[in-house]
């Protein structure tokens, strides 16, 4: 069986019928990239940002972070990178701005809330981006978006940066991709509009498990109850990527659950376009949707799909792999 995965590591993950879905890393550290790469990944699907500012002792510069998102991006061409923009806050504390003071962290200020507040740190970031953006295998993502008033409070700042660049003749690619996580409720249920505002979603499972179930994804006391194929999780991550390709846009996943075995066949069923996630687990996964049928993961979807519990769904999910192996 191992034998199986090191050989897949490299090939397209593509199933037995020819359905093929990009298989990406997520990642914090350019030292990681070597990682992605031995691993078979295609690209960079999520690249969390926050950590060259939680590395430093002093905030980074916008040169700091241009010479860092032009290097991943060198790096890895022609594989995409999706840069995220700061998601600081909660789980993510931020000794610049010293300890904020909220009875929720989780519900408070963090992503896009955070960058909003600080809306010049926010701009230092999003200037380096764009002119990173010359590079052409780079994106870009927000995270923690609430709803369309948002995403259009956000995109109103990152057109006056690029107002600005322009205007001291600084160059970035003015066709850069623009996405936007889906990790809320809110979002996930406002998709089918959202969807016409960006370029694509990447549904973040982590926080939008956490928000949805009502479950704190750092306390150990509930995470027996942190279950990706809870009915409502399946029911969810398939409304938005129906939504997603209705509105013609790519949908991807990005949360832990796009590296759980058993979860795979049923985001396949979906179709969803791409699956990113830790770099070691890519080889695995690969491996999983090589040996797997379209027309069997569309089976499974839709036994998920009519089940009512989530221990059922788990079932359905594990005979599956066995019918398999
Ligand atoms: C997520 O929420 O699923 C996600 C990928 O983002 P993070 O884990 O960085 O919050
Ligand atoms: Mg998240």
């Amino acid at each position: 069986y191992q034998a199986g995965i090191n050989r897949s590591s490299h090939l397209p993950a593509e199933t037995i019928d020819g359905y093929r879905v990009k298989v990406f890393a997520n990642i914090e550290l350019l030292e990681e990239v070597s990682s992605v790469l031995g691993n078979g990944g295609e690209g960079v699907g999520l690249y969390r940002t926050e950590y060259s500012y939680l590395n430093r002792v002093k905030l980074p510069d916008e040169e700091q972070l241009l010479e860092e998102y032009q290097d991943l991006a060198s790096i890895m061409f022609p594989g995409k990178v999706v840069l995220r923009t700061l998601d600081v806050g909660a789980d993510k504390f931020m000794h610049h701005f010293g300890g904020l003071d909220e009875a929720n962290p989780a519900l408070g200020l963090r992503g896009v809330r955070f960058c909003l507040h600080h809306a010049d740190l926010f701009r230092v970031q999003l200037r380096a981006i764009l002119r990173a953006s010359l590079h052409e295998n780079i994106s870009l993502m927000f995270p923690m978006v609430s709803g369309l008033g948002e995403l259009r409070q956000i995109k109103a700042v990152f057109n006056s940066v690029q107002m600005e660049l322009k205007k001291q003749g600084l160059k970035y690619n003015p066709e850069m991709p623009v996405g936007m996580m889906i990790e809320l409720p809110s979002a996930m249920i406002t998709a089918d509009i959202l969807a016409t505002e960006v370029d694509f979603f990447s549904i973040g499972t982590n926080d939008l498990i956490q928000y949805s179930l009502g479950i704190d994804r750092t306390n150990s006391y509930v995470s027996y109850l942190y279950q990706p194929l809870h009915p409502a999780l399946v029911r969810m991550i398939k409304y938005v990527v129906d939504a997603g390709h209705r509105a013609g846009i790519e949908v991807s996943i990005c949360g832990e659950m796009a590296a759980d075995p058993y979860c795979i066949p049923v985001l396949m069923g979906m179709h969803v376009d791409c699956l990113s996630m830790n770099p070691q687990a890519m080889p695995v996964i690969k491996h999983i949707v090589r040996q797997a049928t379209m027309e069997e993961c569309k089976t499974l979807l839709k036994e998920v799909l009519a089940s009512k519990t989530v221990g059922r769904n788990n079932k359905l999910v594990k005979d599956s792999i066995f019918r398999r192996h």
